[in-house]
């Protein structure tokens, strides 16, 4: 299945709720959701009230179009977290925390998830010592998230950094703004993640 390449607020807009996508545009009230909080769409004002499947399905899509991940990678990420002992909701959301391309925006390398992505992609990045450029590689605890040495010259690294500065903060993370270095202390808990998500409602959706 392709990436999503549409107009990325319509998103939001979907799932009634702000997705934070892009960056310091969110925080405007240039915000859609700010400007029409319904649906996009003809019937996007008079949708009917969702049947329990549909509610379901709203929360699976909103996690993965939090985390900005296919359909088919968040099944994946779904049957790892039911192996794994403990909650699998919560498994699951600590899963999604733990994508490079996540944890560089938490750290505030990054101004949204998108965002970050992009950088990973362009080999922005190391961890531990080595380059790594794929966006859903998983980071474990102890791992140092650095941003690369060339690339700290670059406009745009100086440009994030400074819409970042003193807004983004994680508790699992230790941000040395100085050395541009993200070290995971642990892994994200369900407290520390502050998204308006019922992973519940993933885990029955998928336990159909
Ligand atoms: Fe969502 Fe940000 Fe667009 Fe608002 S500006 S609708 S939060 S992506």
């Amino acid at each position: 299945m392709a990436r999503y390449t549409g107009a990325v607020c319509r998103l939001c807009r979907r799932e009634g709720q702000k997705l934070f996508l892009k960056g310091e545009r969110c925080y405007t009230d240039k915000c859609a959701i700010a400007r029409r909080a319904y649906a996009p769409g003809q019937h996007g004002q008079s949708r009917k009230k969702p049947s329990e499947y549909g509610i379901q399905l709203r929360e699976k899509q909103k996690a993965r179009r939090y985390y900005g991940v296919l359909e088919s990678q968040f099944e994946k990420y779904f049957e790892m977290a039911s192996k794994q002992k403990g909650i699998t909701g919560e498994n699951l959301l600590r899963i999604l925390e733990s994508r490079l391309d996540n944890v560089v925006y938490r750290a505030g390398f990054a101004t949204s998830r998108p965002e970050a992505r992009q950088l990973v992609r362009h080999g922005h990045f190391t961890v531990n010592g080595r380059k790594v450029n794929i966006p859903s590689f998983l980071v474990k605890e102890d791992d140092v998230v650095t941003i690369k040495e060339k690339s700290r010259s670059s406009s745009k690294i100086k440009d994030v950094l400074e819409s970042t500065e003193g807004k983004i903060s994680s508790k699992w993370l230790d941000v040395n703004r100085d050395t541009l270095e993200a070290k995971v202390l642990s892994l994200a808990t369900r407290e520390d993640i502050d998204l308006p998500l019922e992973e519940h409602l993933i885990v029955e959706l998928y336990s159909k």
